[in-house]
Formats: structure tokens, sequence, C-alpha cells
């Protein structure tokens, strides 16, 4: 027996010799490798801009924060989501205001989206959950008839297209983020992408301590010598640091450093390729479970490409599963030394989000979102990696279905 994981980056040697590189060129931060990476990401995701970024979840934060949401305003997300994509909402002072998923693509409800919208909602945050973008180009037309900004949080869903276009490009503003779970990785890091010279010049700004634009991309003396550029500036380095310590606006350390940049120029490179070798997982994973009359697998409508992110399956049909076999199914996995996963538990179900909400600062509690619950108590995500083997696929396959009839004996 040896052990699957859940997931697992794909590290070669031309992402170790770059951040040998960058290590041994003296510049480990705001230099040429972080540029290059979020030209790499804006250019996946058609957009004229990137702004490289310390994590997603932070660039979902500066996303917010450069369209002006704040206190009073309310936001319209998905409850069936990593918690970051609703936290950003938080960060900056406004109401998280959750709407039911579409049973099928796992995303927000067009239609339920629409009927939630009020003179009060000042921004749409949108998940490609698990990758899918399905209705990213339905929630743009509402936000434009609304005339309210929509955040593509397409952290999962990296180089997929949608009806001929590329996640990320469909609203305002796009974030994706580079976790070593991630299609690619930077270690952490994240990236925001728009077509708005504005937006991503205040999102540069405030990555860097609220820098002027124009200096946030300037790099003093002291970072030219390797050193961090800030200890030049605090050690008095005076009129050669020139305006490194003016700040214009209240700003944040967000900045990507230039060795979790290396990593991801060398992975960008390789794009192609590990999209490539994760539809080949996925294709070995449909191949081998279709069918299997208790399980839904993911499901994308016709017009509509995965970026596969994970491999999330869901025990078939309410009331047939419930969670503690769910549970029993994931932890039996798990003494196999096979990494599962309960991808995700609803955000608006988190016992702070439940706490907020009787305060009235989150809109939406249990009994709220039947589907986004419903789904949430029977999905399992199973090892996905891009050097999965299929005798591995065969081994998970087989101990899921082991625990599975273990659960339907234990009913007796
Ligand atoms: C990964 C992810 C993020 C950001 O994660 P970080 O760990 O902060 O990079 C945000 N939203 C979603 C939906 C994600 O999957």
């Amino acid at each position: 027996m040896h052990e699957i994981p859940l997931s697992r980056p794909d590290i070669t040697n031309a992402e170790i010799d770059l951040v040998v590189q960058t290590m041994k060129s003296g510049r480990l931060a705001l230099g040429p490798m972080a540029e290059r990476f979020e030209q790499a990401v804006a250019a996946s995701a058609d957009r004229a801009h990137g702004v490289a970024v310390s994590s997603g979840t932070a660039g979902l934060h500066l996303a917010l924060l450069a369209l002006g949401i704040g206190p009073g305003d309310e936001v319209i997300t998905t409850p069936f989501s990593f918690v970051a994509s609703a936290n950003c909402i938080l960060y900056v002072g406004a109401k998280p205001v959750f709407v039911d998923v579409c049973p099928r693509t796992l995303n927000m409800d067009p239609e339920k989206l629409a009927a939630a919208i009020t003179p009060r909602t000042k921004a749409i945050v949108a998940v490609e959950t698990f990758g899918n973008p399905a209705y990213m180009d339905e929630y743009e037309a509402i936000a434009q008839r609304h005339e309210i900004p929509l955040v593509e949080d397409c952290c999962e869903a990296l180089g997929v297209s949608h009806r001929g276009r590329r996640a990320g490009s469909f609203g305002r503003i796009g974030v994706l983020a580079f976790y070593p779970n991630k299609q690619i990785t930077t270690g952490e890091g994240g990236c925001i992408v728009t077509d708005d010279r504005r937006l991503a010049n205040l999102c540069r700004s405030m990555r860097n301590q609220g820098r002027a634009i124009a200096d946030a991309r300037e790099r003093p003396s002291a970072a030219e010598a390797g050193a961090a550029p800030t200890a030049g500036a605090i050690g008095g380095g005076g009129g050669s640091v020139g305006s490194w310590l003016s700040h214009e606006r209240l700003g944040y350390n967000f900045r990507m450093s230039e060795l979790n940049a290396a990593l991801g120029v060398a992975q960008m490179r390789r794009l192609d390729e590990i999209i490539r070798k994760r539809q080949h997982v996925a294709n070995m994973y449909f191949k081998r479970l279709s069918g299997h009359h208790d399980l839904i697998l993911p499901t994308l409508l016709p017009e509509t490409e995965m970026s596969w992110f994970v491999f999330v399956v869901r025990l078939g049909g309410p009331g047939a599963w419930t969670r503690d076999e769910r549970d029993r199914i994931i932890a039996g996995l798990r003494r196999h030394e096979i990494g599962a996963s309960d991808y995700f538990p609803c955000i608006h179900t988190q016992p702070f989000y439940e706490a907020l909400a009787r305060e009235g600062q989150v809109r939406g509690r249990a009994g709220d979102f039947p589907i986004a619950e419903s789904v949430s108590t029977r999905t399992i995500a199973l090892p996905f990696f891009n050097d999965l083997t299929e005798r591995d696929v065969d081994i998970v396959c087989g101990t899921l279905e082991l625990m599975m009839s273990r659960e339907n004996l234990g009913r007796g």
C-alpha cells in the first residue's frame, strides 16, 4: 500500500533551475520575474494587465478595495466555495449576500442571482466552482444590466474557455490563485487580471504599501543590491530611495517575491502540458466511474470545458446518503492512505458566518440554500494531480466502492 495524496504539485528541473537562477541574481523582490509572471497570467486570461500578489485571497481583497466596495454595500456571492470568496467581502466591511447554486454546475443559479439584486447590491463575486466556467457570460450580462461590477474569482479556473472566452475575461476584474493544490503553483501567490488600467494601477499601489503608482514598480538602490527594499529605506537610504517612503493611500504588503514568481514563470511555460495531463486524469476517472448508479460525476454543460482543479464526486440522490455516511467513507479512504476531502462545507454554515448572519452582517443562514447545503453534505474530492497513474485511479475507485458498499451493508 502506498499513500495517494489529495493533490501534489508538478515541479520539474525547469522550475528548480529558474528559482535557483533567481536566487543567484540577487534580486529577491520587486524584480523582473513578477512582471514576467503577471504578463503570462494576464495573457492566458486574455487581459491587458496582471498584478501579481501574495495569494488569491489578497487579490480578491484588493479587487474589492479597488472597486470602492465598502461598509453599507452588499455583494452577492455563492455559499458553495472556498471561504476566501466570501471573506474578501467582509474584509472591506461589506455584507455578503448568498445565492443558491445550480445542482448540475454547482455555480450560482443565474435566475436566483438576478432576483437577489437590490439597490444596495454593489458587486457580484462569481466563482468558477471546481474550474467550471458555466454561466459566466450570464453573470456578466446581469451585472451590466444593473451597472454593477462583476468580480470573477477564477482561482480554480486557470486556462479554460467558456463560449470562446477565457476564464478571467468576464468580469471587470478577475483573480487567480497559485497555492500548491491549484493547476499551477507559485508556492503561495495570486494574480489580479483586468483590462482597466486604473484598477490595475490601484491594485499595484495597494499591494505595495500604497506607494505612488510609478514608484510601486520602481526599485530603489537597496533592492538592486539584493537587500529588502524597506531595509535600505528604513536604514536611512535618504535621497537615494526617492519616494520609497511616500505613501499615497492605505496599502498592504501583498507583493509576490521573485522566488515565487520564478516558480510561476516556469510553471506557466508548461501550462498547456499541465492542462493536458489533468484532462487525462479526469478522463481516467470518468472511464472508471461513469455508470456508477450511486455517484454523480462532475457535470459539464455542452458549451463548457473544465479546467480540472479537483475531481469531486457526489453520492447520489438527496436522502439516499447522509452526511455521516459520507464522512465515514472519507475517513475510510484516509485510513487506506488515500487523500480525500469534503469540498466544500457551505460558507454560510461556518460558525462565524452563522454568528454574523444573526447580527445582520451576512445575508443567508442554514436552510436558505437547499441545493448548496444538500450538495455539500454529499461531495467527496478524490486524489487529483498531474502524475496520478491509472493504477492509482483504480485503487482510489476500488476503495471508494468498497467503503460505499460497507455503508450500504451497514444499513441492513
Ligand atoms: C484557492 C482559492 C482562493 C484563494 O486562495 P489562496 O490560498 O488565498 O491563494 C480563492 N477562492 C477560491 C474559490 C479558491 O479556490
